[in-house]
């Protein structure tokens, strides 16, 4: 039987690509450059690249902050301080909460019935900070994130971690709902937790890992759960 149920943020509850455009164009006007969708493209582009890097433990989470604008721009040719525009990037998106569709009617579903935490990778405070202005803060028991923790998912030692703060309740009780094949599924299933693939978009993920549920919209997993 689930008791808990651990989400993922980011294009799970939150709408990556949407926070993402509201902080390019802000950090866009302040600087006087024209924003465009192939520049939010390009970004969400190499930011997905950079991503499965990371969790791949090619590159650390440092780097990305360090090249990811400096390599948009450059690819774009666009001549502009890629690691000042980066800082300013990341302070609007800090503000930033727009909710996938479902999200809220999902968790406030699933808090009556289950404890529910987030497991993102992600800094806590801006987590934390996206969540409340979100309005979905409040669904949740703890905010779990690879900033606090040391691992990102999928390395197992994340989800351990998480596991051990929680009282006696075994891996297979937790159900674990993302829309990364690789980071949340893989990583889940690889620690013995129950799975559901939130498969938002026809992504070419390359990968053999098979969820325990499949759902292309969060409402679907109240027939689960
Ligand atoms: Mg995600």
């Amino acid at each position: 039987m689930i008791k808990v149920v651990f989400t993922d943020i980011d294009d799970t509850l939150l709408d990556f690509t949407e926070c993402s455009r509201i902080a390019v164009k802000a950090s866009c006007r302040k600087y006087g450059l024209s924003f465009s969708s192939e520049l939010l493209d390009r970004f969400m582009r190499i930011t997905s690249r950079m991503w499965k890097d990371i969790e791949n433990g090619a590159i650390t989470r440092e780097v990305l902050i360090k090249t990811r604008w400096n390599t948009v721009f450059s690819e774009l040719g666009i001549d502009f301080d890629g690691e000042l525009f980066e800082k300013s990037f990341r302070s609007d998106f800090y503000d930033t909460g727009e909710k996938v569709e479902g999200s809220d009617e999902l968790l406030g579903y699933l808090s009556q019935k289950y404890t529910v935490f987030a497991a993102s990778n992600a800094p806590y405070d801006q987590q934390l900070h996206r969540l409340k202005i979100a309005g979905l803060h409040g669904y949740f028991d703890y905010v779990f994130t690879s900033e606090k923790i040391g691992y990102t998912k999928p390395d197992p030692r994340f989800f351990h971690a998480c596991i051990d703060e929680l009282k006696n309740i075994e891996p297979h009780q937790i159900i674990m709902i993302g829309d990364s094949l690789r980071a949340d599924i893989a990583g889940a299933a690889a620690c013995g937790i129950t799975t559901c693939y939130f498969k938002r978009v026809n992504d070419a993920e390359a990968t053999d890992v098979k969820a325990d549920y499949t759902v292309t919209s969060l409402l679907q997993i109240k027939d689960l759960l």
